[in-house]
């Protein structure tokens, strides 16, 4: 029997990424709205960690039944890790061009050298019984001078990773080095290794 595993998001493109890394292992993953529950917590956290969690705790103590949650962003160093846990909300809007924009001026006059940046993942893992366990992956590049590329979403275009964006890369490039296919990948091994 297959098990069922609830992902606390109702993102088509996240639920689509897990089921492709789960479903071969012998899980069933369906999206909160699936599963009936309408809950958005506050994401309080400092920490992607601390806000994967709070979303994962927040779909178990309903549905008490085994749930993923994760949460991600970008970390530019020589702005003291911004935007971090407000990634999707920075400079208090949800526009990602605005976003990007925000970003490049903000580094003007920064040379490439202290241009570094990572794209963060946390998830959050909490099986049947209620044990939690955690996942981190990270993406390490530079933010560049412009926006390039069409692929991929958020920041992709200003996120330079050997001479390309991240928006340069087919998905399949892009999932083979990101911070989401690690974390994915060390989940799946984690899930993989028990009787699920
Ligand atoms: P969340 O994980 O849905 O909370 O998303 C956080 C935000 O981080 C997104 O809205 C994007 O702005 C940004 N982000 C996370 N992962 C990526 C990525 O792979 N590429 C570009 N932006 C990303």
């Amino acid at each position: 029997m297959k098990t069922k595993m609830i992902l606390a998001s109702s993102n088509p493109h996240k639920l689509r990424e897990f089921r492709e890394i789960l479903e071969p292992l012998g899980c069933e993953v369906i999206s909160q709205h699936d599963a009936g529950i309408d809950v958005e917590p506050d994401e309080t956290g400092t920490t992607f960690e601390e806000n994967s969690a709070i979303k994962a705790r927040a779909i178990y103590e309903i549905a008490g039944c085994p749930v993923i949650a994760d949460d991600s962003g970008l970390e530019v160093d020589a702005l003291g890790g911004e935007p971090g846990v407000f990634s999707a909300r920075y400079g208090g809007t949800r526009d990602d061009s605005a976003h990007n924009a925000l970003v490049l001026s903000k580094l003007e006059g920064v040379p490439d050298e202290k241009r570094t940046a990572r794209f963060v993942c946390a998830i959050t893992y909490i099986d049947a019984e209620g044990v939690e366990s955690h996942f981190l992956g990270k993406f390490e590049g530079r933010i560049g001078y412009e926006e390039r590329g069409k692929n991929g979403f958020g920041y992709d275009p200003i996120f330079m990773v050997g001479g390309i964006s991240s928006a340069e890369m087919t998905p399949d490039e892009k999932n083979a080095v990101s911070h989401r296919g690690k974390a994915l990948r060390l989940l799946a091994e984690h899930i993989g290794g028990k009787t699920v």
